[in-house]
């Protein structure tokens, strides 16, 4: 396993749809286990292939917020259904250190198959859904700065929100947004 470079904002690759992926062979698996350590190893939610400069139809998403949990991959993935609306402060592995506000779907079902060519399908929501469709959107050459509305905000503009949602909140531990808002940090 290595840990690949990630693509940043202005590489063309980022911006090319990427294809789907035919039969699943070792370099498939050997890009998919890179993309796990990659994914791990910059304490991201979410990575798509196109981000380490590979135009296939490969994401590999972390949304638990556990230490240690192995990432889902999902190759060949589509959105099948999609229900009610949520926004998040996005970021990503592409475009380090700025955030904005996205509209997405409260949750999602995503069909795929698994690492081993297995058809798999998952209902999706809150931080999992939003990871969904931003990696998914990567794989169309969309970023997330596409879709945000308003303005784009700096990690240090995210962490005073933070703490000023907190000093809102009555009770003492933080309140959910806030660590949704923190956890969709990198994707
Ligand atoms: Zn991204």
């Amino acid at each position: 396993m290595a840990i690949r470079m990630i693509c940043k904002d202005g590489e063309a690759v980022l911006r090319k749809k990427s294809k789907p992926v035919g039969r699943i062979n070792d370099r498939v698996t050997q890009l998919i286990d890179d993309m796990v350590e990659t994914l791990k190893d910059a304490n991201g939610v979410g990575l798509a292939a196109p981000q380490v400069g590979i135009l296939k139809r490969i994401i590999v998403i972390d949304a638990s917020g556990e230490e240690g949990a192995e990432p889902i991959v999902l190759i060949n993935p589509e959105i099948t259904a999609r229900s009610g609306a949520q926004s998040y402060y996005e970021g990503c592995l592409s475009f380090p250190g700025y955030y904005g506000d996205v509209g997405r779907p409260e949750a999602v079902t995503v069909a795929a198959l698994d690492r081993n060519g297995a058809r798999v399908e998952y209902d999706a929501e809150g931080l999992f859904a939003v990871a969904c469709c931003h990696e998914i959107d990567h794989l169309d050459g969309v970023m997330f700065m596409d879709k945000v509305k308003g303005r784009l905000y700096s990690a240090e503009e995210i962490r005073q929100m933070r703490e000023k949602e907190a000093e809102k909140a009555d009770k003492p531990d933080k309140p959910d947004k806030t660590e949704k808002t923190e956890a969709a940090a990198k994707a």
